[in-house]
């Protein structure tokens, strides 16, 4: 274990408000590096607005200003909400920074001289009114398999297919609607990652930089020679010209993990430290990048490979985290069950509410996590409040009125071995979890402990006994104090401002790892450690979106007679392979205790590798009408997926004993 750690979190966009997804990761990150610094590493964290890219030279074009000032706008507006959300940057800064240009061009000269590096042209549709290479997501058409219109140029969403944006039907122009378009070429530079192959899987299959979950997925991509990966864009761009080129940029994938170096390089010359300190290839460092589930390619490839090339430190870890759902739906502006940062903080409510709500929902694995408001006043009220914040209030306001002193702590064994099993709950349990990122088991443990205490305190009844029993009464007193204090320590990372009120009224700082009674000094006056979600709170928020159960549903009721023509049988997984150049599309060869196996087309290779659905028991349906891939690929049913779990696509699996062609009710 490294001494000091530089912590990251992913860079968000700079071309819109944080969401409250945004903050999910915000949370667990600055949890991280708090209870790293509390347990005595030196933890650095580190962020910064990601700045590049067509998205924002168009947003900054809209709005009728420079890039810069575009960015700069978007920049306050994140720091403020970060801060107001209590998250502890050391630096947050941004891409578009002297720093970034420097280490950005170094970094490519490194991988070219690496041999890595290739120029080749590529042919691109071209708007001649808006004089830009179009890029997929900026060119609209009509879906060259299903004929769906308004697809955008590398997928269709109703079908699934993915294509070249040349296959496009009627492709037109997003920006400005402009038909028809030009193809033209140009030179684009591309990396060549599979020269990183042996590398990559060595640094993936070192224990403790990934979870298991998320090693699985590499795994997969790096069964195959990598593609090659397209670095260059062309004018006009926001970005950092290629060096020696006079119209090329380095696309903002490129230069935005470069900003996890160039932003401490820049906290390095403010704090007069070194940066090959932190990122030196023999650092006594761990570089720890927690992102979401949408990015892993870029973290777990592209960019060891990126630090690797030019000398770097390759990180020691990346931690991912599930998707933020709001009230059971995914959180989505069109179905208007989104939350910004600020709608939160403007309906009044605190930000340890949901710091506490998230680290309650957030363990090791990268599940999902789901905000119910209801939840999180349960949680904040009858977890937070009643247990720990009881706990504490309820004996610092009788001390208060009896003298205003701590005592000593009762003389009974229990209370004696207090200090003893407290340093073992935190050797044995806090910090392991708090380094595996489960603050789910932290919480859990820290309200049992809370919990013992509490009961302990209704079974001697202190306020009865402060009329027969003085010392005894405030000994108890002075005992649930010091199990507050252990709470609220452990709390800490999590909820600040709350393990601070108890730090303060009990009269002492506590100290991590510090495993001494505190008796026998003056408290302040108590005060509500944190506010109690009312359900006004919770009405006001909620009319900040549409919750889902007030929308008519979107899909309508149907009869059982309607549910009896679907013709639902158990099939069989004998064969499964890719669909050349269709790099969504599995064709699978299924036995459904017919004559002869069936071929069936599913959108899943980007959630499964071909050879782990051979041999799966799955639900079919099998009474659909064929549906035509082109080039001779013909489906004859459907495999049933769910969503939600760690694959975007799940396979509904039956056992294996379920014999082919049996009906599925
Ligand atoms: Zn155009
Ligand atoms: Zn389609």
């Amino acid at each position: 274990m490294s001494s000091r750690m530089l912590v990251t979190m992913a860079l968000p966009y700079a071309n819109g408000s944080l969401h409250l997804g945004h903050m999910v990761e915000a949370v667990q990150t600055d949890v991280f590096v708090r209870s790293m610094n509390a347990m005595g590493r030196e933890a650095i964290y580190i962020c910064a607005d990601d700045t590049h890219g067509t998205p924002i030279e168009i947003g900054a074009r809209k709005a009728g200003v420079r890039p810069e000032e575009y960015i700069e706008a978007i920049h306050r507006e994140h720091e403020a909400d970060y801060k107001a959300f209590g998250i502890d940057f050391d630096l947050f800064y941004t891409t578009h920074s002297p720093e970034n240009e420097l280490h950005a061009g170094k970094i490519f000269e490194a991988i070219r001289k690496d041999g890595a590096v290739e120029k080749r042209d590529v042919v691109q549709m071209y708007c001649p009114t808006d004089k830009r290479f179009l890029p997929d997501r900026y060119i609209l058409g009509t879906c060259p398999v299903c004929s769906t219109p308004d697809q955008y140029g590398d997928s269709c969403e109703n079908c699934g297919s993915t294509y070249e944006p040349t296959e496009l039907k009627n492709p037109r122009c997003a920006i400005d609607g402009n038909t028809p378009l030009e193809r033209r070429s140009s030179a684009h530079y591309f990396v060549k990652l599979s020269n990183y192959q042996d590398f990559l899987k060595e640094w993936t299959s070192t224990p403790g930089r990934l979870q298991p979950e998320i090693r699985n997925f590499v795994d997969k991509w790096l069964s195959e020679p990598l593609r090659d990966w397209d670095v260059s864009r062309d004018a006009p761009y926001f970005g950092f010209k290629i060096p020696g080129e006079d119209a090329k940029y380095f696309y903002v994938w490129l230069d935005a993990p470069i900003g996890y170096l160039s932003s401490t390089d820049h906290w390095c010359q403010e704090h007069g430290r070194k940066l090959s300190d932190f990122w030196g290839a023999d650092a006594d460092c761990d570089v720890v990048h927690f992102i979401g589930k949408d990015i892993i390619y870029f973290h777990t490839l592209f960019w060891p490979a990126m630090l690797h090339a030019s000398g770097w430190k390759v990180p020691a870890r990346v931690h991912v985290h599930g998707m933020l759902g709001v009230e059971g739906a995914k959180m989505s502006k069109s179905r208007g069950t989104f939350l910004n940062a600020r709608d939160y903080l403007d309906a009044g409510f605190d930000p340890e509410w949901i710091r506490y709500f998230f680290a309650a929902n957030l363990g090791p694995a990268p599940s999902d996590i789901d905000l119910s408001l209801n939840e999180l006043k349960n949680r904040v009220n009858g977890e937070l409040l009643a247990n720990v914040g009881n706990l504490a209030n309820r004996a610092l306001s009788l001390i208060w009125k009896n003298g205003g002193r701590l005592s000593k702590l009762p003389s009974d064994d229990y209370a004696q071995g207090l200090f003893a099993r407290g340093a073992k709950i935190y050797e044995d349990f806090v910090g392991e979890c708090y380094r595996d990122c489960d603050t789910r088991s932290v919480i859990q443990r820290v309200l049992a402990v809370s919990s013992e205490a509490n009961a302990r305190l209704q079974k001697k009844k202190p306020w009865e006994l402060l009329r027969t029993n003085r010392d005894e009464a405030l000994s108890e007193l002075t005992l649930a104090v010091n199990v507050a204090r252990f709470c609220a320590r452990w709390l800490g990372p999590i909820v600040p401002q709350f393990a601070r009120g108890v730090e303060e009224q009990s009269g002492a700082k506590f100290e991590w790892g510090d495993f001494k009674p505190l008796e026998d000094v003056a408290i302040r006056e108590p005060k509500p450690l944190v506010r109690k979600v009312e359900d006004a709170d919770i009405q006001k928020l909620a009319s900040k979106f549409v919750a889902p159960e007030k929308k008519a549903p979107e899909t309508p009721s149907i009869s059982i007679d309607e549910f009896a023509k679907m013709d639902l049988r158990a099939g069989k997984i004998l064969a499964c392979e890719k669909v050349p150049k269709k790099d969504k599309l599995l064709k699978l060869s299924i036995d459904l205790g017919e004559a002869a196996p069936r071929t069936i087309v599913s959108g899943v290779a980007q959630s499964y590798a071909p050879e782990e659905l051979i041999g799966k028991v799955v639900a079919v349906v099998a009474n659909l009408p064929p549906r035509d891939f082109g080039k001779g690929l013909v489906s004859h049913g459907m495999v049933l997926y769910s969503n939600g779990g760690t694959r975007e696509n799940t396979a509904v699996e039956l056992p294996a004993d379920v014999k082919p062609g049996s009906k599925v009710r």
